[in-house]
């Protein structure tokens, strides 16, 4: 039996280990997937470094710390500057960044073609550089919305970063939010009004909780293509699942079995 699990700091809320026995139980995989919860990174790497575990996920607070104890680092995660996937070979750790492929699993699900179509992207955190990346591989044309500019133009290479007041007088081909405006317990604000949700063709969130935020809601309201979070997360933790075991794995048919069980009425996903 092997032994995976997900690090992070305050993560006992994750829906990851319902995502991963999940796909266990759907494939050949015979592992259990676990919460190591930590506020010393240090102590987490000595705990797996004297165990048997053979892969981890990583989550807040250590998707960048992460790198500094790696042998190996991908080229994409190396350019985004986070790692949220580590495979263990002989003691040493080999990182990987699935949220960028579990961004590109879903604009091949919304049947997005980017190629030299602009994406404004809201937001510059960890999430917001997986989708630069991801839009930069398929040749679109990304775009920074900040609050703040100025003061984070060396992140984004040859990128024009905007500000909210620019976005205004913008259109463009998809709007992704990847802030955490929207999220539980602030249900009822988006991050743009719906004069500015107009502009776009398609609209993708990264949040999966609640399942339509309100940007999405608009969205909807003037008949956008939308899509939630929730695909990218399953897709991420199926692309670890088969860096850490090599095989494929059906992404769509995790979802079909997931979707019931991250939107029941009484428990939603977190
Ligand atoms: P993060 O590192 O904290 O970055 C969020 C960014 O949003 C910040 O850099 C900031 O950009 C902007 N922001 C923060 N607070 C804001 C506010 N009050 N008003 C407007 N903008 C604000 O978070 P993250 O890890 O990138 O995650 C972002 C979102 O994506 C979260 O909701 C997270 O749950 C979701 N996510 C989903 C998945 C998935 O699998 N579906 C994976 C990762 C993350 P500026 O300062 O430049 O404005």
């Amino acid at each position: 039996m092997k032994k995976f699990v997900l690090i992070g700091n305050n993560i006992n809320y994750s829906f990851s280990p319902i995502l991963h026995t999940m796909i266990f139980n759907s494939t050949s995989i015979k592992a259990t997937y676990s919460i190591l919860d930590n506020n010393n990174i240090a102590n987490i790497i000595t705990n797996i470094k004297n165990s048997d575990i053979s892969g981890f996920n990583v989550t807040i607070p250590y998707k960048e710390n992460i790198i500094k104890f790696l042998a190996y680092i991908s080229p994409e995660a190396l350019e985004i500057g986070a790692v949220n996937c580590v495979k263990v070979i002989n003691g040493k750790f080999f990182g990987y960044n699935t949220d960028y492929l579990g961004i590109l699993e879903t604009f091949k699900k919304m049947n997005l073609s980017l190629k030299n179509k602009k994406v404004f992207i809201l937001g510059s955190g960890g999430a917001a550089k997986a989708c630069w990346k991801s839009i930069v591989d398929c040749d679109g044309i990304p775009i920074i919305v900040s609050r703040n500019p100025d003061e984070i133009s060396h992140l984004f290479k040859n990128t024009k970063i905007i500000s909210y007041i620019d976005l205004i007088n913008e259109k463009g081909y998809l709007l992704i939010n990847a802030t955490p405006i929207g999220t539980y317990p602030n249900i009822n604000e988006s991050p743009v009004d719906e004069g500015i949700i107009q502009n776009f063709d398609f609209l993708l969130d990264l949040i999966y909780n609640p399942k339509e935020t309100k940007f999405i809601k608009i969205g909807k309201k003037y008949k956008k293509i939308c899509e939630n979070g929730l695909f990218m997360l399953i897709s991420q933790g199926v692309k670890s699942e088969e860096i850490w075991n090599n095989l494929s794995i059906n992404t769509h048919n995790i979802y079909s079995k997931l979707i019931n069980i991250a939107y029941n009425k009484n428990k939603e996903v977190k």
